[in-house]
């Protein structure tokens, strides 16, 4: 546990007799969620929020916020199934075993071992729908909603409003009991405080115009985010690639990560893969939230050499883009582009899987393109040529809602879907850079959202919800972050709230 020196006696301002209860750090889904459902147990809450009260919300307020969902009741049918393909890595058999115990008794290298728990998903599975019903009594309404993929592999649902509905409703809910909860904007938690035996006792942060605060209650939620705003640890554990890659969205730029560093600190274990993120493919020009270009399964993608680097279409756009996007992150200066004939418009509503309002780059030629995109004339017209001469020669089966199996033929680097030649005028090219919607580095929780330390026992009073609870590894189960948050903030809400009623 993270002492500050001097001890408790030293920590004086304003608030030092204020009685809370549990204090939240971050006001996204699973700070808010954390913070109402331990005031409607009865605690008194304190919320510490770096962004200021118009912008609070984090991730959460710009995300449109799809819950992997089959309908209100059920999560979706490849729910468990996909969290297992994407638990990444070779965990060893013969620990893992014993995961077949009941967690008490488990050894403690299994309870601290950095490994998506089958039980913590399990109760993401079972609490999903409780938590979706729990926002609805706010007011909050759920729906198919369309999205920005013409096919999806899974059944998505969202809330009407996005992740900003999300932020209002339960945003309004404190504002309305303002007596047991208790904001406090623009300031950033930076360090926990544990007294002279080691208990939790409160947050150390600052406030605006670099003020030191210190807060104290006996319970603390860890609900600020990921790392994605931290170009320094993301640089440290990302790698030098860091330097290519932007929070997809305004909120990103706000999670730093402390609230895995004073998890770490505390002698919290790590959960979640601390190299990777989910990636998103948007266009670097763009001042937009979320400006993805998803139409490049349709076309090619050319970086700047002007050479293809990938199958472009390897399944369903939904379900590989976060691959494809990690390879363009690869390319020189981070970036490819995804290019197109005017065989682009016979797609119905492809506009749909394109969210930036910049305009593609446009051409009459292929020669002018690779000019206006800066990219070798030569090698990109060799690649474009080669390209053509492999798609298959009948175009009948074009199907751009299914895997329509048009696959390229002799080339090294084949493509598996979607290869029709770009031959019509006029031809367009959309920049496309990697982003990061969010960490996956995290800290290791059990069910009730408490944090486990690296001995496999539980930190009292310490818990850990949304991203900077770690539960990916490798390839994002996607539609599956908010709902994570709701959960598992509701846990740590109503568990602190337990504790302190015990
Ligand atoms: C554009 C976009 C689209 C997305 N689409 C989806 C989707 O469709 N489905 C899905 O499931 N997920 C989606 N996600 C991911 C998902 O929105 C987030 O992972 C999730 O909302 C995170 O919730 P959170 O509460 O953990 O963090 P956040 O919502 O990011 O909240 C963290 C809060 O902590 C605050 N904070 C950070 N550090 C500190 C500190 N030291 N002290 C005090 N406060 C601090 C921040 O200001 C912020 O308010 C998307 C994200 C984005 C950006």
């Amino acid at each position: 546990m993270n002492i500050l020196t001097g001890g408790i006696n030293k920590v004086m301002n304003e608030y030092k007799n204020t009685n809370f209860d549990i204090i939240v750090i971050g006001c996204g889904i699973a700070g808010l969620s954390a913070a109402v459902s331990a005031q409607q147990n009865g605690s008194k809450v304190a919320i510490l929020e770096r962004a200021p009260r118009e912008e609070r919300g984090g991730n959460t307020r710009y995300t449109e916020s799809f819950w992997r969902m089959k309908n209100e009741d059920e999560v979706s049918e490849d729910f468990e199934d996909q969290f297992a393909k994407n638990s990444g890595g070779w965990p060893d058999p013969g620990i893992l075993e014993d995961l077949v115990r009941d967690r008490e008794n488990q050894p403690a290298v299994l309870k601290s071992l950095g490994i998506v728990d089958p039980s913590l998903i399990a109760t993401l599975a079972a609490e999903a729908p409780n938590a979706l019903k729990w926002l609805k009594e706010f007011g909050v309404k759920f729906d198919f909603l369309p999205l920005y993929f013409l096919s999806q592999s899974t059944t998505r649902m969202g809330p009407i409003g996005g992740g900003l509905a999300l932020v209002d409703a339960l945003g309004s809910y404190a504002d309305s009991n303002a007596d047991d909860i208790t904001f406090f904007y623009e300031t950033a938690a930076k360090k926990l405080i544990s007294d002279d035996d080691g208990n939790l006792i409160g947050v150390s942060g600052i406030s605006k115009g670099n003020k030191k605060i210190n807060l104290f209650a006996p319970n603390v939620v860890l609900a600020s985010g990921g790392f994605e705003g931290n170009s320094e640890m993301l640089s440290h554990y990302v790698g030098p690639q860091a330097q290519f890659i932007r929070p997809v969205s305004r909120g990103g730029h706000y999670n730093r990560g402390e609230g895995i560093q004073m998890a770490l600190e505390a002698g919290a274990a790590s959960c979640g893969d601390f190299s990777s993120f989910h990636a998103q493919p948007v266009d670097p020009r763009s001042k937009d939230m979320e400006p993805v270009v998803l139409n490049y399964s349709y076309g090619l993608l050319i970086n700047e050499t002007g050479r293809r680097f990938t199958d472009e279409a390897p399944a369903l756009v939904d379900s590989t883009y976060e691959a494809v996007t990690r390879i363009i992150m690869q390319q020189k200066n981070g970036i490819g582009f995804a290019v197109f004939d005017n065989k682009l418009d016979d797609i119905d509503n492809w506009n749909a899987t394109v969210r930036t309002r910049v305009a593609p780059y446009q051409a009459n030629t292929l020669e002018e393109l690779a000019s206006l995109i800066k990219i070798p004339s030569e090698e990109f017209l060799r690649t474009v040529n080669d390209f053509n001469k492999a798609c298959p020669e009948n175009q009948g089966d074009f199907d751009p809602l299914k895997q329509d199996g048009l696959k390229t033929h002799g080339l090294a680097l084949q493509k598996s879907n979607w290869s029709r030649p770009l031959t019509e005028a006029p031809f367009r090219a959309w920049p496309i850079i990697c982003s990061n919607c969010f960490t996956f580095g995290g800290i290791k929780i059990d069910e009730r959202a408490r944090v486990i330390n690296t001995e496999g026992d539980v930190i009292p009073g310490l818990y850990a919800a949304g991203e900077v609870a770690g539960i990916y590894y490798r390839t994002y189960t996607g539609a599956t972050s908010v709902m994570r948050g709701a959960v598992t903030g509701r846990l740590a809400g109503n568990d602190a709230s337990l504790r302190r009623n015990s």
